[in-house]
């Protein structure tokens, strides 16, 4: 049997010709919970955080997980249970971190357009900051605090400007992004904020993007994240905690992040160098702590042999596993089986009527209607922007620690699709 690398997922691995998550075969799941179906490992999520966690060790840090990678209720509790704070961008995020058991004081609020509404909800909570996004943002906060009787705890978004050397609809760190405040504004925020009847100035913050895979953009946003720091203080305002953001990247294919704890290393050997060690820390990482503990196992419907091109066509799209199609980003696939049979080039599609409908392009595989395949690095991004598009319903999760199954999400039925729809008189 050809040995199949499978990219940075510590707990995906071959048990003879069957493909196992942790202890579960993942073609027992599929047949029991169907196809197309998200199974994650609790213990590649738990090995992910201790990165972060080694990374951390004897630093004044928190890790707030950025629940829009994945915000399926029973991940959250995983990483409530394990201690993490939430990184939250709307009020819906909100309510799940409480269903999921987080508290408000767990909660930091990102986001470029935080309505009144939702910064009212934020604040009835007693949530421990809101990363502010814009100086008009600022104005609209104070009034809804003051108004609440209470003051906001802020920290500044703050646009770096370094470039994340990654996909261009991820990065969000550049000069021309609409995420953050400009550097060479920042310190005219601050002191406005600082103004403010509504705002109690607790950090500063930054996110310049996703899927980063080199520590040259951290550390460059780290130099200029401190040097407004210094402006701020010296201009009479303290600044409690400084707040990195997410970005770290994972292995979908040949891809080479550092680790956490190794990027962490070189990020606190800079805060120590620049006389800022003592600081409290704050992350958000989203994608890295869940992206490889994730796999979307789907059935081959048909095999289509092509003029140009032979399609292997299969249960899910671009609707559960949007990635390929916004990003043209690459997830590796494997047969859930390995067989001896010849393998054949292929692009693997959905049945979705859309030709951005494809998981891979040009795949070597031994494919037959029937079988299984497995959609690798699929815990983050996937089914958190799965959509109802072609009606269809999105698929079930489970999760998966040790031998135990626990089913996290029910396959969403047609009636529950049609629910919220009115028909005309
Ligand atoms: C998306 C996002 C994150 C998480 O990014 P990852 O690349 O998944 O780690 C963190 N902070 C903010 C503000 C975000 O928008």
């Amino acid at each position: 049997m050809s040995a199949v690398q499978l990219p940075g997922a510590p707990e995906l691995h071959y048990r003879g010709d069957s493909l196992h998550v942790e202890e579960v075969a993942l073609a027992d799941l599929a047949r029991q919970h169907g196809t197309p179906l998200f199974v994650y490992s609790r213990a590649s999520m738990l090995a992910a955080l201790a990165a972060y966690q080694r990374g951390f060790a004897g630093r004044k840090a928190r890790i707030f997980y950025a629940l829009k990678a994945n915000s399926s209720l029973a991940i959250l509790q995983v990483f409530a249970r394990a201690g993490c704070g939430f990184d939250i961008v709307s009020g819906g995020e909100l309510e799940r971190v409480l269903a999921a058991g987080g508290r408000g004081s767990d909660i930091i609020f990102s986001g470029v357009g935080k309505t009144p509404g939702e910064m009212h909800r934020a604040l009835d909570i007693g949530i421990h900051c809101f990363n502010v996004e814009s100086e008009a943002e600022l104005e609209v906060l104070s009034e809804v605090a003051v108004q609440a009787g209470t003051r906001a705890p802020v920290s500044l978004r703050v646009n770096p400007d370094v470039n994340p050397l990654t996909h261009p609809y991820i990065s969000t760190g550049l000069k021309g992004s609409k995420f953050g405040i400009a550097h060479k504004n920042a310190l005219r925020a601050y002191q406005r904020a600082a103004s403010l009847p509504g705002l109690r100035v607790i950090g500063i913050d930054c996110h310049i993007g996703s899927q980063i895979t080199h520590v040259g953009p951290y550390l460059d946003a780290l130099d200029r994240m401190l040097d407004l720091v210094t402006a701020i203080e010296a201009a009479g305002i303290p600044i409690a905690h400084i707040d990195l953001g997410g970005g770290l990247g994972i292995v979908y294919n040949e891809e080479q992040p550092p680790p956490a704890d190794a990027l962490w290393q070189r990020l606190l050997a800079r805060l120590d160098a620049r006389g800022f060690g003592d600081r409290q820390l704050m992350i958000e990482p989203g994608r890295s702590l869940v992206g490889n503990a994730g796999v979307c196992v789907t059935e081959v419907l048909y095999v289509k042999p092509g003029e140009q091109k032979n399609f292997c066509v299969v249960d899910a799209a671009m609707n559960d596993l949007p990635r390929p199609a916004m990003y043209e980003a690459y997830h590796q696939i494997v047969p859930v089986r390995q067989t001896t049979l010849a393998p054949v080039v292929y692009d693997v599609v959905g049945p979705v009527c859309e030709s951005g409908d494809w998981l891979g392009r040009d795949r070597k595989l031994a494919a037959r209607s029937g079988d299984l395949l497995a959609v690798l690095s699929a815990g983050a991004y996937c089914m958190s922007m799965a959509s109802n598009y072609n009606t269809r319903g999105r698929a079930a999760e489970v999760l998966v620690d040790g031998a135990q199954v626990h089913l996290i999400r029910k396959r969403e039925d047609v009636a529950e699709m049609l629910r919220s729809e009115l028909l005309l008189p």
